[in-house]
């Protein structure tokens, strides 16, 4: 157990960034975000990991950079800038990533009809989408059913990583290349004022809310949230997904189409047709890694009380639902596994202040990874160090 204190004096804001130390809590996506930008603005940074590797929700995701999945507006602007940040550090670790956009796929009216009002109303909020009709779509992507196609949304803005490599790789880049240092194996059970180890600190601690700050955490209104995520095995050589895809049940899930009026329809049908979708709160959409392996995901179940235990009937009703548009050479399942983030009733991300020098960040939706980088330079533009 390790037992961090700090001194986050006004003074230290004073003193040059070369000499400001930073110590950050947890080495998932949000952490190494912040890793890499005080890293990059001159701090000396330090990171504390209680497992060997992470190991939670950054490493159990899709890798989708999902700016599509952000409301018009603030959220929307955050995730693009974020997205940017992505590509620079992406391309300064030399990492590999796709740049697939993505296509919100159609086959019945009422998705169309959410489609193709998202666009008229979408583009002069920003969004870069565009309307294709079967054949426009067909021309993007070889991975779905031609037969019911209507059309898609497509959107150019969104990225694909492979998490798993990502979150593994970016410790080594950040400490070849900026000096961080990583603390694996080390769990922070305190963090307190009073020492000089570090003058800031970011804890980045995903869903663990016991640890530190219980109180604050227990105050913030926080819970859980499962999803069950399934993967293929690895595609042909010559085959690939093209486009990330999300289908018909997407336009539910995300805050984005909200804005369109004929949403209430597709929901009201899929209430009324496949109930079990909304219970589980399910949602089809695929990405594929950098093993050509298909990800497939996912359901939503909330509650602080997380089961260790994945529901076999829910994975089949993701795979069935995937099989009917979903076109895969192979769709064996290699390996099931489920995930779990924060989750707050109606606030994408939580930044807080439990004392001066200290911030918690938690994004408290399922856009953590697209969000990442946008979120540590605010943090870092809030606290004066950027
Ligand atoms: C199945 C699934 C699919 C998703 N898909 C996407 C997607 O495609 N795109 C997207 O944008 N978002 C997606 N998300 C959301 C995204 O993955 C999360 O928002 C994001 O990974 C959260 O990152 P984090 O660093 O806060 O948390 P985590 O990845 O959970 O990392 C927190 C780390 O902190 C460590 N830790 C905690 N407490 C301590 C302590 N006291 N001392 C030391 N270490 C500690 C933990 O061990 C852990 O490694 C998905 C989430 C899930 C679960």
């Amino acid at each position: 157990m390790g037992n961090l204190t700090g001194l986050p004096k006004p003074s230290s804001f004073e003193r040059s960034l070369s000499s400001l130390k930073i110590a950050i809590i947890g080495a998932g996506i949000i952490g190494l975000a912040h890793a890499y930008l005080a890293a990059k603005a001159g701090l000396k940074v330090s990171v504390f990991e209680r497992n060997p590797a992470a190991n939670g929700a950054s490493v159990r995701n899709f890798g989708m950079i999902w700016p599509i999945g952000q409301a018009a507006g603030q959220m929307y602007e955050l995730a693009l800038r974020s997205r940017e940040i992505w590509l620079q550090m992406l391309h300064e670790a030399s990492l590999p990533y796709l740049p697939t956009g993505s296509l919100h796929v159609a086959y019945r009216e009422d998705e169309a009809a959410v489609g193709r009002e998202f666009v008229q109303r979408g583009k002069p909020l920003g969004y870069a989408c565009e309307w294709l009709d079967a054949a426009k779509t067909l021309e993007k992507t070889s991975a779905i059913r031609c037969e019911g196609l209507i059309g898609a949304v497509w959107s150019p803005t969104e990225l694909t990583v492979d998490p798993r490599h990502v979150i593994a790789r970016l410790p080594q880049f950040l400490s070849e290349r900026y000096g961080v240092t990583f603390h694996f194996n080390t769990a922070v059970s305190e963090v307190t004022t009073g020492h000089l180890q570090a003058d800031v600190f970011v804890v980045a601690s995903g869903d663990d809310f016991q640890t530190l700050f219980p109180e604050i955490f227990k105050d913030a209104g926080l819970t859980r949230c499962k999803l069950q995520m399934l993967r293929t095995v690895e595609q042909p050589q010559n085959w690939a997904l093209g486009p990330a895809l999300a289908f018909g049940l997407t336009f539910r899930h995300y805050p984005t189409f909200a804005i369109c009026d004929s949403l209430a329809a597709l929901k009201a049908r899929v209430k009324d047709e496949t109930p079990e979708f909304d219970k589980w709160g399910i949602h089809v959409m695929a990405s594929e890694n950098s093993t050509r392996q298909i990800t497939l995901g996912d359901s939503h179940e909330y509650g602080l009380e997380v089961s260790i235990f994945d529901r076999a009937h829910v994975n089949e009703l993701i795979l069935e639902y995937a099989r009917q548009f979903l076109r895969v050479p192979d769709m064996q399942i290699a390996e099931t596994w489920h995930g779990v983030y924060a989750k707050h009733p109606d606030r994408p991300f939580l930044r807080l202040t439990p004392q001066e020098g200290v911030r918690i960040v938690t994004v408290t939706s399922g856009i953590g990874m697209t969000l990442s980088f946008g979120l540590a330079e605010q943090t870092f533009r809030e606290m004066g160090v950027l």
